[in-house]
């Protein structure tokens, strides 16, 4: 016989070998011998109470074995002759778009733009250490898109979208911890993502799919509603019946050139603002209600906050536990941060976006010359000005939290894990009034929510502008774009994602769709 029960075990009892079998027969009133193996189906910390509890779900195996089997199997076959599909981009949705053709009997061809994730760490180094953005492989191009060097984190709020289960059974499949597949806040982290990246290349190319990196798109050739041809930099033409547009928020040449080609696509409303960082221990101690160090057996602690200001949401957003500041801009002359988190996110810093929604149709008035690509274009005017107020180069603009809120330029800043530097600059009146009013009023508030948040000990950072797409591309009930019928626009780049197991869950769907399967 197999019950699912729920238990709670304190920090203390946690210490306790096999304390998760002791209380399952305690629950159950049977004798431990009798139970023949536990499965722990999903953990959680409630933290709420200075009494911390973990919660646990099990399955417990009574009299009977634990099986080894998971519910998902990926049949893939040799595709090495079968019907191409065209995939461009090789972020999560383009991966996922590439692994389910496979399943589905058909040959995945990616082009991707950047560098393989080896070879895309030495453009990461010129970024940091040199100031110089590489246009085609950084920390938003390249193999695996992205989410290859970022903290993982892989709970979405999409699930009705697809099968969040098998997109953790898949990444499990490809070396990364089966944690994932029970933690309430699962993550993998930027120093295991690589491998589980390139296990995922070489199960394409181990089944005849094909995978070419340093392949930049730059052109299609349209004929009667269809693209035939693809056109690369370097040239070359490529014919095609189906192609998956999975090239993600950051491909601005991708837009301007559907725009160019009077394919429809939209402005789309999105979120920007500034990267906020705090000693980690101040977040712990707030979230954890200790001194000093937290408990040995609890993560670095995280927060999720969101505040109406004057009827518009001021959120957090890709909140990195004991992580990095990480400069996410795709080309010169722009500055873009973002964050990222090692598996173990022992970083001494907690940093995340906090971001004001930002409303196409009505805020950006100033922009209407620029039609469908008026957020883009406010999303750039932003990054251009990171750059020149942080100093030309990759070092961002911040100003300590206090200082931004009460509308002072910082003498000093605090110690940070931006690498490229940071240099003070008056934020509180470079940024738009929409963002920078919004967001004080909001940190404000943010401080009376997490007692101990709005300290002078924070810095804020110029800008986090890549929250999601400032374009969507439409498409229809069969997901092929309206106008064009055999491109499938996919992933965050379309609009219709926004993480890691969002956008590969679509990429899934757009194979199904693109392969009639759907
Ligand atoms: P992308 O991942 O953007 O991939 C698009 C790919 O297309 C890129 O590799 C690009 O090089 C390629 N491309 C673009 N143009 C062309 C072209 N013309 N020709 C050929 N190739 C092209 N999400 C989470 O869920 N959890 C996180 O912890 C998280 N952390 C993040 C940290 C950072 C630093 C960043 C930048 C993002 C993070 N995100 C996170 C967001 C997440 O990475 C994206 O939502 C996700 O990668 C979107 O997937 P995608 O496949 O749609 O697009």
């Amino acid at each position: 016989m197999v019950k699912d029960i729920q238990l709670r075990v304190t920090l203390k009892e946690e210490e306790i070998p096999d304390i998760l079998l002791k209380k399952s027969a305690e629950w159950l009133s049977i004798s431990r011998d009798d139970i023949s193996g536990i499965k722990i189906l999903r953990k959680s910390i409630d933290a709420r109470k200075p009494k911390i509890i973990l919660n646990y779900k099990v399955s417990v195996f009574i009299n009977e074995p634990v099986p080894e089997t998971t519910d998902y199997t990926f049949n893939y076959q040799d595709v090495s002759n079968a019907k191409p599909i065209h995939i461009i981009g090789f972020g999560p949705a383009g991966m996922w778009a590439a692994l389910r053709c496979i399943e589905l009997g058909f040959k995945p061809i990616v082009l991707e733009r950047g560098a393989n994730v080896k070879d895309r760490r030495r453009d990461l180094k010129a970024i940091n250490q040199d100031h110089f953005v590489n246009e085609d492989s950084n920390y938003c191009f390249g193999e695996g898109g992205a989410g290859t060097y970022s903290d993982g984190k892989l709970y979405t709020r999409s699930l009705k979208r697809g099968d969040v289960r098998r997109i953790f059974e898949n990444l499990v499949f490809h070396g990364a911890t089966d944690q994932i597949l029970v933690d309430a806040h699962p993550h993998i982290g930027t120093n295991k993502l690589p491998k589980v990246v390139q296990n995922i290349r070489e199960t394409i190319l181990k089944y005849g799919g094909e995978v070419y990196f340093n392949t930049r798109v730059t052109d299609f050739t349209i004929k009667n509603k269809k693209i035939e041809a693809i056109l690369l930099q370097n040239g070359d033409e490529l014919p095609t019946d189906k192609v998956i547009l999975a090239t993600g928020h950051s491909a601005r040449d991708i837009f301007y050139l559907l725009n160019q080609k009077h394919i429809a696509i939209q402005a789309k409303s999105f979120a920007m603002g500034v990267r906020a960082e705090h000693p980690q221990h101040i977040i712990d101690s707030i979230q954890y209600h200790c001194e000093g160090t937290r408990p040995q057996l609890l993560p670095a602690a995280s927060y999720s906050l969101v505040q109406q200001v004057n009827g518009r949401g001021v959120y957090s957003f890709c909140m990195c536990p004991g992580g990095f500041i990480v400069p996410a801009a795709t080309a010169n002359g722009e500055v873009v941060v973002n964050g990222m988190s090692p598996s173990r996110r022992n970083n001494k810093f907690a940093n995340s976006g906090i971001v004001v929604e930002i409303n196409a149709d009505k805020d950006l008035y100033k922009y209407e010359q620029f039609g469908a690509l008026k957020a883009l274009e406010f999303q750039k005017d932003l990054e251009k000005l990171a750059f020149t107020s942080g100093g030309r180069s990759q070092t961002a603009p911040a100003q300590r939290l206090t200082d931004f809120v009460e509308g002072k330029l910082s003498n000093s800043l605090n110690d940070t894990s931006y690498q490229p530097g940071l240099k003070s600059a008056p934020l509180h009146s470079l940024l738009p009034k929409l963002i920078g009013g919004s967001l004080r009023k909001g940190f404000k508030a943010f401080g009376d929510k997490m007692k101990g948040y709005y300290t002078e000990e924070a810095n804020i950072v110029g800008v986090e502008s890549r929250t999601s797409s400032p374009v969507s591309i439409p498409r229809n009930d069969n997901l092929a774009h309206p106008e064009i019928t055999n491109l499938y626009p996919c992933g965050e780049g379309g609009g219709y994602a926004g993480g890691i197991v969002s956008a590969a869950m679509d990429g899934e769907r757009c194979a199904e769709a693109a392969t009639g399967n759907l």
